[in-house]
């Protein structure tokens, strides 16, 4: 071909399923030493599913009750957690209640008005109040099994817990391999999840550095304080709480297929084939362009 060679890397990338904004991303793209990888969505295919009910003696509440007010205040969050609430209420035939005053807030849950009272849903750590033993410990054993523990609280006081389970994508352990392989370091794990799971998961692919229960700021902030020690860093991730720290990266890259809207804008490239393994072949496309540019 007779583009120049960033350009026909562009070409290239959109080929192998990356759409790059621009030249200056591909170029970017080849100068990365240091990978920052979200769990939910990234790491694993961001399609998880209900496999625990634990309504919480004394709330009144039998599993299917429990699932259908988790679900009342879920209904209109895009959070994959959510989808998983409401998709198992679906599958059981609930009928969630009408909620009103729909609040979400990025790495800690939703709340909803819900038949006159305040339904609170998300982190164990980041919604129980002190005092919560009984909510802690039934979280803290699936999370021990390797779940994300959603807690349910009814005007503040916990009701139940929920166990929800993402599987690793099926490229999860060759993209991070290659991208050791490329930049010389196994990438980091950022999540707003909690640390047990966490590890658990980073394990099965390689990762070592795992840092958990971040808000979306602290991934930003992790992003940052790599930046200014000179690091070229590569942030890949696909939800609202991924924005800032895609924004603060040299380079940002959103997985397309389930991607938030916000992730998708604030990128400066998104994976449309869905596949993590993308990622770490335009890299290797965009060195081998630099080298014919220099
Ligand atoms: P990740 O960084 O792994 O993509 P998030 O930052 O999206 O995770 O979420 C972090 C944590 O915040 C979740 O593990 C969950 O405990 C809680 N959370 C956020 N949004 C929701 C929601 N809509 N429903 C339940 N829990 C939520
Ligand atoms: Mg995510």
């Amino acid at each position: 071909s007779t583009m120049p060679p960033l350009l026909s890397a562009i070409a290239n990338a959109g080929r192998h399923g990356v759409l790059a904004k621009s030249a200056v991303v591909m170029e970017r793209l080849g100068q990365i030493d240091t990978v920052a990888l979200d769990k939910t969505g990234t790491l694993t295919e961001g399609t998880p599913h209900l496999t625990d009910l634990r309504p919480l003696p004394g709330s009144g509440l039998t599993g299917d009750g429990l699932l259908a007010l988790a679900a009342a205040a879920e209904h209109p969050s895009e959070h994959p957690l959510a989808r998983a609430v409401v998709g198992a209420a679906r599958e059981r035939g609930l009928t969630p209640a009408a909620a009103s005053g729909f609040a979400s807030a990025p790495g800690r849950g939703v709340s909803a008005t819900v038949g006159g009272r305040t339904v609170q849903v998300g982190s164990p750590g980041r919604l129980l109040p002190d005092g919560a033993e009984q909510a802690r410990a039934v979280a803290g054993e699936l999370e021990e099994a390797g779940h994300t523990a959603v807690v349910v609280l009814r005007d503040e006081v916990p009701v139940g817990v929920l166990g929800v389970t993402d599987r690793l994508r099926p490229d999860a352990a060759s993209a991070v391999a290659a991208l050791t392989e490329l930049t010389g370091r196994p990438p980091v794990l950022l999540t707003g999840d909690n640390e047990r799971a966490a590890r658990r998961l980073a394990a099965e692919v390689g990762i070592t550095d795992v840092r958990a229960g971040l808000l979306p700021q602290d991934k930003a902030a992790a992003v940052r304080a790599w930046e200014r020690q000179g690091r070229r860093v590569l942030v890949v991730g696909d939800g609202v709480n991924d924005a800032p720290a895609l924004a603060a990266a040299h380079c940002g890259v959103a997985m397309g297929e389930a991607g938030s809207d916000l992730a998708l804008e604030t990128a400066d490239a998104v994976v449309v084939r869905d596949e993590l393994a993308t990622v770490p072949a335009v890299m290797g496309l965009s060195r081998t362009a630099r080298r014919l540019v220099v």
